[in-house]
């Protein structure tokens, strides 16, 4: 190494200890029990995003003046997902953590336990819609009574009975109301980091612009259909249903929980009233119980992105492009 670059990389390093010096004495941290203070890393904002369509959606607001890391791994189904003690712990020194309440149980708690005054819901940012959107949703359905199936009491599979919350958290899917959490998000890092307002607020106008764009993308490709139902194995495209005039039947509302005789009867019955062509599943699921649906009621399955989980190729723009591609065929619009 030459003396000259040696020099620059002491001289950077003196300056990453000086911001980390003047933004812990901002912060005012250092007390037992201190909470506010935030995550900086030679000032800048650390944020941790709870799945991946938050961490694109915070990568994109952040820009360079914040650093994001993601909680769910690509790959992995994310309401299971399970928080090692030191990912836990280090929400401690977090400034932000992106979330959805009622998606992650594992997350919701550790925000509560470890990061509840810089935890950013989502959910608290859109109106909502119920829980089990689609129908025949109600707990007294085909769980009660039913032997060996381990849950007990808690019958319900339903995300919003299970993990605390009674509407349905899958919001992102909608990219009207991700326009308003990108807006949101924003004028929260904004405020968070003056220094850079100007970058969070335009790079999340830019993105809100890109997000209303799609938003007409879909509802004028999803306009005229032939037919409106959605038979899905998971019920998470509620919001997208409800937003482009289609009507989800979801199997399961629990990615990995079988459904019970009764709702595949019920969903068997509905499908063939709806003449529906098409039974959607999902990347990350496993697509047998649809499978055996279709064969049933004699349609065909596609694949449709909830994206939960990063996609394999693209980001959360291409994979809803994706997704209008799928429904544009199943549905038959024109
Ligand atoms: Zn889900």
């Amino acid at each position: 190494m030459s003396d000259s670059s040696r020099r620059i990389r002491m001289r950077v390093t003196g300056l990453l200890a000086g911001a980390t010096l003047l933004t812990a004495a901002g912060c005012g941290t250092g007390a037992e029990g201190s909470t506010g203070s935030g995550g900086t890393e030679g000032g800048r904002p650390e944020i941790t995003a709870a799945m991946y369509p938050l961490q694109w959606l915070a990568e994109q607001v952040g820009g360079s003046d914040a650093t994001v890391t993601g909680l769910t791994k690509p790959g992995v189904e994310p309401h299971d997902l399970e928080l090692s003690p030191q990912v836990v712990a280090g929400l401690e020194s977090t400034s932000l953590v992106v979330y959805i309440k009622g998606v992650q149980p594992a997350v919701d708690e550790a925000v509560e336990q470890h990061a509840a005054d810089r935890g950013f819901d989502a959910a608290t940012m859109v109106t909502t819609l119920p829980a089990g959107q689609g129908q025949g949703h109600e707990e007294e359905g085909g769980h009660a009574g039913e032997p060996g199936d381990g849950h007990g009491d808690e019958a319900g599979d339903e995300h919003g009975d299970e993990h605390g919350v009674s509407y349905d958290p899958h919001l992102w899917l909608d990219p009207s109301r991700f326009a308003t959490v990108a807006t949101k998000l924003g004028e929260k890092l904004a405020a968070a980091d003056p220094a850079h307002a100007q970058g969070y607020k335009d790079r999340a106008a830019k993105l809100s612009a890109d997000l209303t764009a799609l938003d007409k993308e879909l509802a004028s490709g999803l306009a005229n259909c032939g037919s409106d139902a959605m038979v899905t194995s998971h019920e998470a495209f509620g919001y997208l249903a409800n937003r482009y005039g289609l009507h989800q039947i979801g199997i399961s509302v629990d990615p990995d929980a079988e459904p019970s005789p009764a709702r595949l009867a019920e969903v068997s019955e509905v499908a063939k009233r709806e003449k529906v062509t098409t039974i959607f599943t999902e990347t990350l699921v496993s697509p047998k119980v649809a499978e055996v649906l279709a064969q049933e009621v004699g349609a065909t399955t596609a694949v449709l992105d909830p994206i939960e989980s990063q996609p394999a190729t693209g980001d959360y723009l291409s994979a809803m492009r994706q997704n209008l591609t799928t429904l544009k065929a199943a549905l038959s619009c024109s």
